[in-house]
């Protein structure tokens, strides 16, 4: 089945943004930076990939005649407060498990950013005491179980909507937008640097972009620590997904690329390049990124173009993920400029 004959529920404007990064290229003296923007893909709460993903998922929970998206996170997860936002727009219930991933002790983390906005919207959100892992939880279960027993009908959505049939078909989609935007602008991104953690957001590209005909590099940045985990899930929904939309072709090991060396210890701990990296496209372009994504992925595009990894002559697309919204609890990394 092509991509094209899979439904979408809309959610997003239209194709994300791709705009320059001038200073921030001009500043490292090498590649040439741009961004594609998915903290403003859509007016839903103010974005995010996740969004993107959902928009192939809610025609599966409708067709099921779900009344109640039930998700999983971390305290401050972007997904969770994507899929509230998506369940209010698609006139939805939104069960959420908000659960300890990040030991992060600031005395809001679990009051402000995006547990706040979730809380908005109208989702029932559950603070639970469980550790980092992207699998299967009890505690998930128990929420699915929890709406059946109530007599209402739950449609299960999986951590980052990413282990789920449809969890990288957003994705696949982003490349081909990505190749009408470069017909549009006359420029080729023979690079494109993704930060990785439940893995259908790279594995997505990987698989749209196999099926076209000019090869480019999809460089995935780990931010979970656990870089072995991220690669095995990366590779198994990108080969899924280019079954699903019809490649034809077994994807190649050398189509799938994570790299490690920017997440630190600790899924969710900024370390110092991640806070450097923040203050410097802060500061360069006004263009924000956050301490538990972005700001690492950010960090890896820095120093891949400073050591020449990326090489000077590329046009290097930098996946803006969105995330921006958790930096409220993070505010005391911020305290001296
Ligand atoms: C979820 C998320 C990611 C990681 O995407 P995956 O599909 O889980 O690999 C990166 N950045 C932000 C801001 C996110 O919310």
């Amino acid at each position: 089945m092509a991509l094209d004959a899979f439904e979408r529920f809309p959610l997003l404007h239209g194709p994300s943004p791709v705009h320059r990064l001038d200073r921030l290229s001009d500043h490292l003296g090498g590649a040439r930076i741009w961004a594609k923007r998915e903290d403003c893909n859509s007016g839903l709460a103010f974005g995010g990939n996740k969004t993107r993903k959902l928009e192939y998922l809610l025609p599966d929970a409708l067709a099921q005649g779900a009344d109640t998206l039930v998700s999983i996170g971390g305290v401050q997860s972007n997904h969770t407060r994507q899929v509230a936002a998506a369940a209010a727009r698609a006139g939805l219930k939104a069960l959420l498990i908000q659960e300890s991933w990040v030991d992060w002790p600031d005395p809001v983390n679990d009051k402000v950013g995006n547990i706040l906005l979730s809380r908005i919207m109208g989702a029932d959100v559950r603070l639970v005491q469980e550790s980092f892992g992207i699998g299967l939880k009890d505690s998930w279960r128990r929420a699915l179980d929890e709406v059946r027993a109530a007599g209402g009908v739950p449609y299960a959505i999986p951590a980052g909507a990413s282990d789920h049939q449809f969890g990288g078909l957003g994705f696949a989609n982003w490349a081909y937008e990505v190749q009408q935007q470069e017909q549009q602008l006359g420029v080729f991104f023979d690079t494109i640097v993704v930060c990785s953690v439940t893995g259908s957001t790279q594995a997505g590209m990987i698989a749209g972009f196999a099926g076209q005909d000019r090869p480019r590099r999809v460089l995935g940045i780990d931010a979970s620590a656990k870089v072995d985990e991220t690669r095995a899930q990366v590779e198994k929904i990108a080969r899924n997904t280019a079954a699903l939309i019809g490649l034809g072709r077994d994807l190649r090991d050398d189509e799938i690329t994570v790299l490690e060396g920017w997440a630190g210890d600790l899924y969710g701990i900024p370390i110092e390049s991640t806070v450097d990296a923040i203050r410097l496209a802060g500061k360069l372009e006004g263009m924000i990124v956050d301490p538990v994504y972005e700001g690492k992925s950010m960090a890896a595009l820095i120093d891949l173009i400073r050591r020449n990894e990326i090489p000077r002559g590329s046009n290097v697309l930098y996946a803006h993920l969105g995330g921006q919204p958790a930096l409220n609890a993070y505010h005391s990394l911020f305290h001296c400029t």
